[in-house]
């Protein structure tokens, strides 16, 4: 596991106005990386991976053991920035009962008559399990702030200053509201080059095993990508809080998104200190005479087995008659 005060780099403090320009999208450009070295870095997240599959596992169980809290991992980045590996990646080692994904795209017309948190409202995770998100309310204040014209705007809203303030007010508050009640909530923006995005557009576009993954709107988005990365900044730095903080992940090298963000859910549910719950004093004497009686059980075994055996031979469809 990675040390807080290193994992402390990709957290952006509540407060700070955000420039994309100064987070790394290539962690190997760091002067610590290089030091360590190209393969050994890779090393490294591998072990850092591999370990904190394990941690993983055993908090995603102590969760659902101590059933006090849940958490919440939201997932948002520009396209082709690696949402998807990084979720199956991440969550490969966990024991698939305790989490639900839920991947949000365009919403439906029954959806945009609602207030614009409702349909995440519904897909919150309950207490005990990890729930993700695959983009979130944040494409409420992304991809419709580049494209004002895809908002379904009723009253007399206008996609002002004011509007998004507060729409960023609405998140803040809500995002309290399910921290009051017991929710974790880790939000990572993966922090992909445009350079690396063309590289991976390129490869979408060549390789036919690839080429289901490149939708038709990958090259149009592109175009906005200053508009984007100017949205992910503005939402970031408004919405980045103490109890609820951003991430921002370098995701040029796939390997080192997968173990920093692993690292850092493991990290942060150790934080939570769960414990499994304690058993009662009654509870324990049941648990003693529980054991005794199976323990004892094991001398009317045989006779049992040759009952049941007989019960067996007798019920068999083609059993032989009886002579
Ligand atoms: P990939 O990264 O593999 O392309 P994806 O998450 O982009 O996966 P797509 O089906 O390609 O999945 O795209 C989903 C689309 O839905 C995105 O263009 C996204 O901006 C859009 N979308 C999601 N939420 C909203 C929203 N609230 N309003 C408008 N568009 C939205
Ligand atoms: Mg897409």
């Amino acid at each position: 596991m990675l040390k807080y005060k290193h994992l402390k780099q990709f957290m952006v403090e509540s407060g700070t106005d955000v420039k994309l320009k100064e987070y790394d999208t290539d962690w190997r450009d760091t002067d610590d990386a290089k030091e360590l070295g190209k393969d050994i870095v890779k090393q490294q997240a591998k072990d850092i991976l591999e370990k904190s599959h394990h941690q993983l596992d055993e908090a995603q169980e102590l969760l659902y053991a101590s059933d006090s809290h849940s958490v919440l991992l939201i997932f948002q980045a520009m396209d082709a920035a690696g949402k998807d590996g990084t979720i199956r990646h991440v969550m490969s080692g966990v024991n698939p009962q305790g989490c639900q994904v839920y991947s949000f795209k365009k919403p439906s017309a029954e959806e945009l008559d609602h207030n614009f948190l409702w349909r995440y409202m519904k897909s919150l995770p309950e207490r005990g399990r990890i729930g993700i998100f695959n983009r979130s309310y944040y494409e409420d204040v992304l991809v419709v702030k580049v494209h004002p014209e895809w908002l379904d705007l009723k009253l007399d809203d206008k996609p002002d200053k004011k509007f998004w303030e507060n729409r960023y007010e609405d998140i803040n508050n809500f995002e309290k509201h399910l921290v009051r009640n017991g929710t974790l909530i880790l939000k990572f923006f993966l922090h992909v080059s445009k350079d690396e995005q063309k590289r991976r557009f390129l490869e979408r576009l060549t390789n036919p095993k690839k080429h289901w993954k490149f939708s038709e709107s990958d090259l149009p988005e592109r175009k906005y990508w200053k508009q984007y990365r100017k949205a992910f900044e503005d939402a970031i730095s408004a919405t980045s809080t103490k109890i609820a903080p951003w991430y921002v992940i370098p995701a040029d090298r796939k390997y080192v998104t997968h173990a920093l963000v692993a690292d850092i859910i493991a990290t942060s549910i150790k934080g939570l200190h769960l414990e499994y719950p304690k058993v009662s004093a009654e509870k324990m004497v049941a648990l003693a005479a529980a054991r005794k009686a199976l323990e004892g059980d094991d001398d009317e075994s045989p006779e049992h087995d040759a009952d049941t055996q007989a019960d067996v031979t007798q019920n068999a469809p083609d059993a032989p008659a009886a002579e």
